[in-house]
């Protein structure tokens, strides 16, 4: 039988939908009905106000949205190209002048998207934009990107021969460390850009771009040390033969030149990565 959809619930799916398709998400698929209507039936006020909230507790909403919600993996506009090249660029045009967070008010200059080869093998994820990055629009430029391209140098790259991205795209005020609401604003778009690169490697430069990716909240020293199996949350990749990258965490390059001593520890990760990407590099501690 037909039911009816309260004008309040219509707007509520209605700007629902609009902020999917923002982040490139177009296909929906439906849900059991006989689930929605047993949750239904238990509190339609809490389905109400889950729709409304910009960015649902990801453990409530999955219990709580009565009607068709995203599917797990969606299809965004990229899968219909097997060009990783255009594929970012789709990625980038469905960001636009983002708005979608409170840091595109709180004083940057640009959006810094990533930079390097969207085809290579090995991909390093850190936290966010500095004031170098802001101003450059380029991931890792300033010291701590001196220090990271020395780092890649050590493995037997170049730092265009990698891919660099941050987990927000925004300089947040004073170098701030990101609030947890804008990285899940503003990760499903990493989250793609991984999907279209396919790196066989991520390498997560410090804590909050390990906890944003592994969705853990551990010590460096529990994180480090051991490969993770990782999948994009909630974006697909057009080769069937990719569905996840092998991750590993070390310190973020900003850390290090804190504390220096530190790299030896660093340099027994990136040793560990170069095993697994078959590099035999000059083995020699970044300096
Ligand atoms: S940090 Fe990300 S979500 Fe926030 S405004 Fe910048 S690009 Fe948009």
């Amino acid at each position: 039988m037909p039911r009816t959809i309260s004008p309040e619930l219509r707007r509520a799916l209605a700007d629902r939908l609009r902020y999917y398709n923002e982040l490139g998400i177009y296909d929906f698929y439906r849900r059991d009905l006989r689930v929605a209507e047993a949750t239904a039936s238990v509190d339609p006020m809490l389905q109400i106000s889950e729709l409304r909230d910009p960015m649902p507790k990801r453990t409530a909403a999955v219990q709580s949205v009565v009607v068709d919600s995203p599917p797990e993996v969606p299809s965004h506009r990229e899968a219909n190209t097997t060009d990783p090249v255009a594929a970012l660029k789709i990625i980038r045009e469905d960001l636009g002048d983002c708005t979608r967070c409170v840091l595109h008010k709180q004083g940057r200059k640009q959006i810094v998207f990533g930079v390097g080869n969207p085809r290579t093998e090995l991909m390093f994820v850190g936290e966010a934009p500095g004031a170098d990055e802001d101003i450059q629009g380029e991931p890792f430029v300033g010291r701590a990107g001196q220090l990271l391209n020395n780092m890649i140098k050590a493995m037997g790259l170049e730092r265009e021969q990698v891919y660099i991205a941050n987990i927000i795209k925004c300089r947040p005020p004073s170098n701030r460390t990101p609030e947890r609401e804008e990285c899940e604003t503003c990760s499903p778009f990493l989250m793609r850009q991984i999907a279209a690169i396919k790196p066989k490697v991520i390498v997560a430069l410090g804590a909050v771009a390990a906890k944003s990716l592994l969705a853990v909240n551990e010590s460096m020293a529990n994180l480090r040390g051991r490969w993770y199996d990782f999948r994009p949350a909630g974006a697909r990749s057009n080769d069937p033969n990719w569905t996840s990258a092998k991750l590993a965490v070390t310190y973020h390059p900003a850390f290090l030149l804190r504390d220096p001593r530190q790299k030896k520890e660093a340099w027994k990760d990136l040793q560990m990565v170069m095993k697994e990407l078959g590099l035999k590099a000059p083995a020699k501690d970044p300096q």
